[in-house]
């Protein structure tokens, strides 16, 4: 009898590694289970579904239940795998629309239940025009909300990537739009530097940034805040994620950082034969040197391919994560890698930061527009430690040079000596993120 390998989840994390393990044992027999209709799919790609750049939900499916199918994986959407024993080796299952309950048996077992939108314990929270995205059935109910209610205020709350993201999308309904955030900044994955910069671009937008302010309650077509009522009839969560652990947790599974499933290098949990990938589990921070919960697509999709060739008896390491990521806000490109100087200075490095201004093409050539690099490294070793864009089309993926840098352990003296590619339609002679190292020298 062939290996019994069940998948709970149908997106990146577990449809990634059981595609994998299919691929690399194809006598793997791999039955998956997804609560929702769809497989496989860019919930990344959802603000800008919303926002009218993306024609339809379903060009963000990478691949149907059907086409995992014919690759010869048995997929149950509508199904919720509601407990998971592992003595016995099963997972019991309950269909969705009431159908039933039964169980499955399992050799093997992996794991990418994900996350969901953090729902902060407000009175009103549960009320319909709140929503949280995380997944397309969640992007089709948001859309339905906003059509029935006309979305003329929409507030959303917290400033992290995807509530900038969704804000923006909503300004395209032509929508009054503010966006209510606690602490004293947008985006606190950057320096409060970087991240005013950000709030400039929002203020061109008309999205009304309010920092340092707490939503206290949800009414009907209001919102109440610490300085005042705001008028709503859509409300977006985003507070950011929790992951989907609790299945893995009353199995005996081991959890960490913020409740996220505790794996190793192989994608390994605590429970012999189970593996995790994706947003519901950890990763390992190559420069904090601790366990973290990274939510991304990235990071998900090199976490599955490792979970399935460990899974089929290959070999595969996932190397961790850096924190890398990149985003567009009104017309804005955002990057970061690695620690933000404030980061670096809580995690007890002493470390030295540079601001440089520049353009993202010669400023001399048409359509060169404005690029902001801020670079972070430490004073002893003169590792650099993290670095932040903020600046026009064109300057967001810079930061994988950065990224590199930072993933290698390289010093800005070594950055500078990179032999980085110059034409004057793409960078000035010197790249931006070369010229943040040289101020750093
Ligand atoms: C709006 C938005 C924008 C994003 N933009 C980016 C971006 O630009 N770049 C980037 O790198 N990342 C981005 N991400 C993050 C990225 O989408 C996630 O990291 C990725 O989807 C994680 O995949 P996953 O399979 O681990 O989890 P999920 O995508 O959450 O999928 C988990 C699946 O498991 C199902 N499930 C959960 N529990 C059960 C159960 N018990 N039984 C059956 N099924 C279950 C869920 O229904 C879900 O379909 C974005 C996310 C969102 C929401």
């Amino acid at each position: 009898m062939p290996d019994r390998l069940v998948a709970i989840g149908g997106n990146a994390g577990a449809m990634g590694a059981a595609s994998q393990a299919k691929r690399m044992q194809p006598d793997l027999d791999v039955v998956a289970f997804e609560r929702g209709r769809r497989t496989s799919y860019a919930a990344c790609g959802v603000p800008f579904f919303v926002g009218g750049e993306v024609a339809s939900l379903d060009a963000l499916v990478a691949r149907t239940p059907a086409e995992h199918e014919r690759r010869g994986i048995d997929v149950r959407v509508g199904h919720e795998v509601v407990g998971v024993d592992l003595d016995r080796g099963v997972v019991s299952v309950r269909a969705v629309d009431g159908g039933g309950a039964s169980e499955e048996g399992f050799d093997k077992l992996v794991m990418g239940t994900g996350a969901r939108p953090l729902r902060p314990p407000l009175p009103g929270v549960d009320l319909p025009f709140v929503h949280g995205v995380q997944t397309l059935d969640d992007a089709e109910e948001l859309l339905a909300e906003a059509e029935r209610s006309g979305s003329e205020d929409v507030v959303v709350v917290g400033g992290g990537y995807i509530g900038l993201e969704m804000a923006e999308a909503f300004t395209r309904w032509g929508a009054r739009v503010t966006v209510v955030e606690s602490s004293p900044q947008v985006l606190r994955a950057l320096d409060a530097d970087m991240a005013e910069l950000v709030s400039r671009a929002m203020d061109g937008f008309d999205i009304v940034v309010r920092t340092n302010v707490e939503v206290t309650g949800i009414e009907p077509a209001k919102v109440t805040t610490t300085a005042g009522e705001l008028p709503a009839d859509l409300v977006v969560l985003g507070i950011g994620v929790t992951p989907n652990s609790e299945l893995a947790r009353d199995a005996g599974i081991e959890l960490g950082a913020r409740n996220a499933i505790v794996v190793d290098e192989q994608q390994r949990t605590s429970a012999d034969g189970v593996w995790a990938a994706g947003d519901c589990c950890d990763s390992f921070h190559r420069v904090l040197g601790e366990r973290v919960h990274i939510p991304l697509g990235t990071v998900t999709n090199r976490q599955a391919r490792v979970a399935g060739i460990d899974i089929a008896g290959g070999d595969a390491t996932f190397a961790g994560v850096i924190g890398t990521a990149v985003t567009r806000v009104c017309r804005t490109e955002i990057g970061r890698t690695g620690l933000t100087e404030a980061e670096a200075e809580r995690a007890g490095f002493t470390c030295r930061s540079a601001v440089i201004e520049s353009t993202t093409r010669a400023s001399y050539y048409p359509d060169a527009e404005p690029i902001t690099v801020k670079l972070v490294a430490e004073t002893t070793s003169g590792h650099v430690l993290g670095g932040q864009i903020v600046g026009g089309a064109g300057s967001a993926k810079r930061i994988d040079t950065i990224a590199t840098a930072v993933w290698n352990e390289m010093t800005a003296e070594e950055m500078v000596n990179l032999d980085l590619a110059y034409a004057p339609p793409f960078s000035p002679v010197w790249d931006p993120v070369q010229t943040a190292a040289r101020r750093l020298l």
